[in-house]
């Protein structure tokens, strides 16, 4: 493994899932038999988990049996060196609110939609930037002192002087609940204390989603086809939901993989 950007979306969603953590967390001190491994994770989805496993590089398989990879020691190795070192303290943070929306405006990007302006107290100031991890698309910036979280198509800059601004609002109500979403997100990161490390920021392109499609071109997701399906996806404007096909047990890893990628879109 070179570390490319495909073999680390490989990797990264390979260590997105928990079953997948706990068998590469067993196998750090020695290899184990497969019949082993069943016995911590049950036996009805192994073989798919090891099969991502193997595809990441992270593991070996012989015969029965499982071990890491060169590479997956050292990427072992590494997650814990950056663990100790990198999770933030946020003991001395308090709990946020967002108070009001102060005005809701038509979008200059698109006028079916809106721009809001809220207002979180208290500020955020300092802590800002440490909370960029806890948002898969969240973007820090030291210049501007904000940070911006992307979801979908909204577009929403919080300040550390506690402005946070919205664009690409359906209404008020989704204004609504996407600043309270807003709030419990950061408010359980300052409950916990803590934030995860940085994670590596991973970019979707339209292949990407394009390519773990079922790529029938059914028309059940009311799309002409996959490929317009795959443009709306990366647009924010439908959900996996539309695509029912991938329900089909044999479209999970498909799924898996989509669901992972979603986050980052
Ligand atoms: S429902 Fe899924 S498989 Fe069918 S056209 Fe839409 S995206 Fe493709």
């Amino acid at each position: 493994m070179s570390g490319n950007v495909n073999e680390t979306k490989l990797v990264n969603f390979a260590m997105a899932n928990k079953a997948r953590r706990k068998i590469i967390n067993f196998l750090a001190n020695c290899d184990r038999g497969i019949e082993e491994i069943g016995g911590i994770n049950g036996k009805e989805t192994l073989d798919f988990h090891l099969k991502i496993l193997q595809e990441a590089g992270l593991i070996e398989l012989e015969e029965r049996n499982v071990k890491l990879s060169e590479y997956g020691k050292n990427f072992l190795k590494g997650k814990k060196e950056n663990a100790t070192e990198e999770i933030k303290d946020l003991s001395q943070a308090k709990p946020v609110e967002i108070a009001e929306i102060r005005q809701l405006l038509p979008c200059i990007a698109d006028s079916s939609k809106f721009r809001v302006i809220a207002n979180m107290t208290p500020p955020l100031g300092g802590i800002l930037k440490i909370l960029e991890p806890i948002f898969p698309r969240g973007n820090y910036s030291d210049i501007k002192d904000s940070l911006i979280v992307k979801r979908g198509e909204i577009i929403t800059t919080i300040f550390g002087s506690g402005k946070v601004s919205m664009r690409m609002i359906k209404n008020e109500d989704e204004a609504r609940e996407e600043l309270e979403n807003l709030r419990n997100n950061i408010n359980e990161a300052i409950l916990k204390g803590v934030v995860p490390a940085p994670r590596e920021k991973i970019r979707v392109e339209l292949m990407d989603i394009y390519k773990y499609l079922p790529q029938t071109n059914c028309g059940k997701c009311d799309e002409q086809g996959c490929y317009s399906f795959a443009i709306k996806f990366m647009a924010g404007q439908v959900t996996l939901e539309k695509c029912t096909p991938l329900k089909e047990p044999k479209y999970a890893y498909n799924e898996e993989q989509l669901q992972f990628l979603a986050v980052y879109v």
